[in-house]
């Protein structure tokens, strides 16, 4: 399912859906019960339903300046064993939504990954005679070289649920020797940087897109859904530094509200961007 389309000054930005959902988000935000986001009015229709229930997306991102195609985190990814059983053993048309939105796998120039949790990693990998083989075999894969590091413990470790995810979709392009460790404040080109968001994770990046004038923010996960717009506090429950997590957000909604700069979700639904606008003594997303 191909998605929105954004023009910021020469830069494109295409939404390639893999999963778009009602429901089970309360595992992620465990604060965000029913009745409180009844509360939040502006979240209906497209962020929750009447019933109370979160609306969320898996989607990549890529993003095409004049020069060169980047996809922004990678989803599930097809044929892997996963412990979520919506996510397990996916079999999606992930590849040729990406294909009809006019991008080949071999197309892609650079796969970055705003951190190394399963759902931003899949598509660098795919299964090709048994093997996970890179799904990009033309790309540089940006990994965060902090992150890269903190999670690089994991694969070998049969405790962590992680060692899984780093040995099919990860580790396969490091010893391909596709990935470059990037620092957290890495400048991609000159339309495109990462910014430090940490928290989620210990190396987590978000993605700042800036051309002719015009800027957009690519969240990652520094928040999941946009009821934590109004509550900074409300964790996701991957955060691995929940205090870190709470000041990003609240450091990264002061900077983002009221100035002209598109805030695209890396799990928000559809329609997944707006403007960041106070809201009292709080934030609300605008999309209208
Ligand atoms: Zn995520």
């Amino acid at each position: 399912m191909t998605g929105e389309v954004w023009q910021i000054g020469e830069v494109k930005i295409s939404r390639i859906v893999e999963i778009e959902a009602t429901g089970g988000m309360t595992r992620i935000i465990p604060d965000a019960t029913r009745e409180k986001l009844r509360e939040i009015e502006w979240l209906y229709p497209h962020f929750a339903d009447g019933n109370g229930r979160m609306r969320g997306a898996i989607h990549a991102l890529v993003v095409e300046t004049p020069d060169r195609k980047i996809i922004v985190d990678t989803c599930i990814g097809n044929d892997k064993a996963r412990d979520v059983p919506a996510w397990h053993m996916l079999h999606t048309q992930f590849l040729s939504d990406l294909a009809d939105a006019g991008y080949a796998t071999d197309s892609i120039d650079n796969v970055l990954c705003t951190h190394l949790h399963v759902d931003h990693v899949g598509w660098n990998t795919m299964l090709k005679d048994g093997q996970w083989v890179p799904t990009f075999p033309k790309a540089r894969y940006l990994l965060g070289a902090a992150e890269f590091e903190h999670w690089r413990g994991a694969a070998g470790d049969e405790r962590d649920g992680q060692r899984q995810i780093m040995n099919d979709s990860v580790m396969p392009v490091f010893d391909a020797g596709l990935v470059d460790l990037v620092q957290s404040d890495h400048t991609i080109c000159s339309e495109i940087s990462l910014v430090s968001t940490p928290g989620h994770t210990p190396g987590h990046v978000s993605v700042k897109i800036a051309s002719a004038g015009e800027q957009a923010l690519i969240t990652g996960d520094f928040l999941h859904h946009p009821c934590q717009f109004v509550h900074p506090e409300w964790s996701s429950s991957p955060d691995s530094d929940r205090p870190q997590a709470i000041a990003t957000r609240r450091e990264m909604y002061a900077r983002l509200a009221d100035q002209p700069i598109l805030v695209i979700g890396t799990h928000f639904a559809t329609p997944t961007a707006g403007y960041l606008k106070k809201d009292g003594d709080a934030y609300r997303l605008d999309v209208s």
